[in-house]
């Protein structure tokens, strides 16, 4: 098959002649139809993300159809139309068994069953992925392909707000206007009813575009160069009595520092925050403790989409609490992969995913 493949960190290649691996029990093979990328992407490429080892067939935000099913497997058969999520756990190891397989201990030990697809496994920049029917969730007709690779993009910004929750009526500000930030915003809106919604981000073309997808009120935190000000700026957004209360529950995607620590000091007392943005180590949270402490601060950390969590996401899509849509751009084949790889990372045409149809 036609296949994505990086021989080595830094070094790519389009191949026509990668193996397609006979899907094994619980295994489906997958016929690709639509796959993306993600700021993860690039550290696979750069030979930064631990886990993976070379030569690689990246792609973990896809979806296809599936053309063939291992033994034991009765949920999907072929001609099922799928939206991939990445994770699939081991099963047995105790954070599995609570259904947090995002956090395995038996990470990238394939012959526990453990697989990370476009991580540790072959994923989805290729013709057919092969991989266990954990990871793939059934497309209703009215979610198209290239909807369906934003199956997981939808699962981590849902997994991320159910950590904390939004009330309806909730004053809730969201850090990151990329293209997890921007469904976090339309799932507060659409899905959760946020009575207001500020969103938080370095770039006027994409917080512009929050606005249309729902968010009230958008800060550009480069035109104000004082920390503290981003703060009570936003706050102030909230009216008088917003200055002195703040959000009832903050969402942080943008993964940095400032970021982080500016999410904590704009939540009331009492209030939530999820911090989801920073998932490579080396960052650092210099804050005084005493406003989570005696704030009474919920703060909690969130990685990736457990629980089967993409289902929900996907309905999300289907209903149109969810338009994703406007994060679509390109339309490439797997042989141009360089070209949209390159694409994203200039971001040209304001680039959130680019859509590669094998
Ligand atoms: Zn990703
Ligand atoms: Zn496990």
């Amino acid at each position: 098959m036609r296949a994505v493949l990086y021989p080595k960190p830094n070094e790519i290649k389009i191949v026509s002649d990668a193996e397609v691996r006979k899907p094994g029990p619980g295994e489906a093979l997958v016929r690709v139809k639509s796959s993306t990328l993600c700021a993860t992407d690039l550290k696979i490429l750069a030979g930064k993300f631990p886990g993976t080892k070379f030569p690689h067939i990246p792609g973990h935000e896809w979806s296809g159809e599936v053309v063939e099913t291992g033994s034991g497997v009765s949920e999907l058969k072929a001609g099922d139309r799928v939206g991939e999520e990445p994770h699939v756990g081991c099963g047995r190891c105790p954070r599995c068994l609570e259904g947090l397989y995002t956090l395995c201990f038996n990470y990238g030990k394939t012959e526990t069953g453990h697989q990370h697809i476009g991580f540790t496994i072959n994923g989805g920049l290729a013709e057919y992925c092969t991989c266990s029917v954990r990871a793939l969730h059934k497309l209703p007709e009215s979610v198209s392909y290239d909807e369906g690779a934003f199956t997981e993009s939808v699962g981590v910004a849902l997994y991320a707000i159910e950590r904390v929750g939004i009330n309806p009526g909730d004053k809730v500000a969201i850090f990151g206007p990329g293209a997890i930030g921007l469904i976090a915003v339309q799932i507060a809106r659409n899905a959760k009813g946020a009575s207001k919604i500020v969103l938080l981000g370095t770039r006027d073309d994409r917080l512009e575009l929050g606005r249309k997808l729902g968010a009230d009120e958008l800060i550009n935190v480069k035109s104000i160069p004082d920390p503290e000000k981003v703060v009570k700026q936003a706050r102030e957004l909230l009216g008088p009595e917003g200055v002195t209360v703040g959000f009832d529950m903050v969402a942080e995607f943008a993964g940095s520092e400032d970021s982080a620590r500016e999410a904590i000091q704009l939540a009331r007392r009492g209030g939530r925050v999820v911090l989801a943005g920073s998932t490579s180590p080396g960052k650092n949270l210099n804050i005084d403790l005493s406003t989570i402490v005696r704030g009474q601060l919920d703060v909690h950390g969130s990685l990736a989409d457990p629980m089967g969590i993409c289902a929900r996401g996907i309905d999300l899509i289907a209903r149109k609490l969810v338009n994703v849509k406007p994060l679509m751009s390109g339309n490439y084949r797997l042989e141009e992969f360089e070209k949209a790889l390159d694409d994203f990372q200039n971001r040209v045409g304001g680039a959130y995913r680019v859509m590669i149809h094998p």
